[in-house]
């Protein structure tokens, strides 16, 4: 019989991270200050962020760095997640391409995000801070986070976008159950929020809208810190336990990936998933391919611009040097809520620019329809962003069929989409739509100051 799941011993369950700043060729820009545009070091961003995540965030000299031990222990709950071989998909396909995927759905939480919740809530109480805020679009690194907030006794506040609040309640449940304060942002409880209802009453809100009022939470708020799910280095890092977890794995089913494909929101599982395969690419002389799947409605790696631009829509976080649309982009209302963002991420952006990887931009009906695909074939329903990594990996194995390559296709399923079931819905009666955005609508949004 053919082996479909591989999975490691807890013992060969990896006890560092990988960095993937310190092999880099060319270093990632500094995030700067912005109003004296000076590069911003360890002590500058850790009045918002645990300072350990901000010496992660700026080390560009430690290629592994050791995972706690209360972290390790708390990954083995659900760790290793399975790497699976999609023998029904290839077949559905027709394809002679071998395709791959990483189940991070299967823990508690349903998707990757709980990798970097442990660590920065661990972080946190060890250096004495009792509250964290965060922002959550779909509601995934929210629920993950007000879990691990829980695991290591912190209170959490969290503020979800209003449009996700709407489109799915259950996460917001999720999230009380783990003992959370949530909120739907643009709120009247901060300035920002109040700023942005001023502005633009009907405002359903952003990831960008939700950073503001956390951030602003955290630095108005004594013993309050601020954590963030995607974007930073710091964030890659602690995601790296995905890829490298599959590198082992690849070794047991004896093949090496030629195409690495994740969906991109912010990064994070995409840098979790390939990171550690890129190192052999810069170090080793290999030559896979990195491919992140964004939605064609919010395409910031492959019509965005590479500029310093801030975070967040109010412009509260530093600058930072990365492809964006405008902190002021307004996503359309598309169900892949995790990939609504305006922004690329440091590494990824230096990489793109150093030609390491590149982009793909997918039409939402698209990704519903490869979404349906999977189930129907490997029985597993993917969150709407994991659907973009499939619909990628789709369009280059049916490549495979025109040209009888035999090539080895890994994909990160970075999340079930048990609680998008609305969305489901929308798309098996026709009512869901593709928004591809226009230069116009790009052209008229704010990069930086
Ligand atoms: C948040 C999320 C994403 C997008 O975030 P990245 O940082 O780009 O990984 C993708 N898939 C799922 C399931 C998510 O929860």
């Amino acid at each position: 019989m053919k082996q479909k799941r591989f999975l490691l011993t807890e013992s060969e369950i990896p006890t560092q991270w990988y960095n993937i700043q310190a092999d880099m060729p060319n270093k990632p820009l500094p995030p700067l200050h912005p109003a004296t545009r000076q590069p911003l070091g360890v002590e500058d961003l850790a009045h918002i962020f645990p300072e350990e995540c901000c010496k992660q965030e700026l080390n560009t000299t430690d290629s592994f760095i050791d995972i706690p031990e209360p972290v390790l222990e708390k990954y083995k709950f659900y760790r290793s997640t399975p790497l699976v071989r999609a023998y029904e998909l290839e077949k559905a396909l027709g394809t002679p391409a071998h395709i791959y995927f990483k189940n991070e759905s299967v823990n508690p939480l349903g998707s990757h995000k709980i990798n970097s919740a442990l660590p920065q809530c661990y972080y946190a109480k060890q250096e004495g801070t009792t509250n964290v805020t965060t922002e959550t679009g779909a509601g995934q690194w929210g629920a993950a986070l007000s879990y691990a907030a829980s695991v290591f006794g912190l209170e959490a506040a969290v503020y979800q976008v209003k449009i996700s609040m709407q489109q799915k309640p259950y996460r917001s449940s999720i999230m009380r159950t783990f003992g959370a304060t949530v909120e739907g942002s643009p709120s009247m409880s901060t300035r920002a929020g109040k700023d942005i209802i001023t502005k633009n009453p009907t405002h359903m809100g952003s990831l960008g809208t939700a950073i503001s009022e956390a951030v602003e939470l955290a630095m108005t708020t004594p013993g309050c810190k601020y954590t963030l799910g995607s974007v930073l280095n710091h964030v890659a890092i602690h995601q790296s336990i995905i890829g490298l977890e599959a590198e082992k794995q690849m070794e047991k089913a004896g093949e090496y990936p030629d195409m690495v494909i994740a969906c991109f929101g912010g990064g994070s599982n995409f840098g979790g998933i390939a990171f550690p395969f890129m190192r052999h690419n810069i170090l080793d002389g290999k030559t896979t391919e990195f491919i992140a799947a964004e939605p064609d409605s919010c395409p910031k790696l492959t019509r965005g611009k590479f500029d310093y631009d801030f975070g967040d829509e109010a412009g509260l976080t530093p600058l930072l040097p990365m492809f964006t649309l405008g902190h002021d982009f307004k996503p359309a209302n598309i169900h892949a809520g995790g990939l609504r963002y305006h922004g690329a991420g440091m590494i990824v952006s230096q990489l793109i620019k150093d030609g390491y990887m590149h982009g793909v931009d997918i039409p939402q009906l698209e990704t519903f329809e490869a979404g349906v695909l999977f189930a129907r074939t490997e029985g597993i329903i993917p969150a709407p962003e994991s659907s973009h990594a499939i619909a990628a990996t789709i369009r280059e194995a049916l490549k495979c069929k025109e040209t009888g390559e035999e090539k080895v296709i890994l994909f990160n399923l970075s999340g079930h989409g048990l609680i998008d079931m609305t969305a489901y819905d929308q798309y098996i009666c026709g009512d869901l739509q593709n928004y591809k955005v226009t230069d116009e609508e790009i052209a008229k949004n704010h990069i930086g100051v």
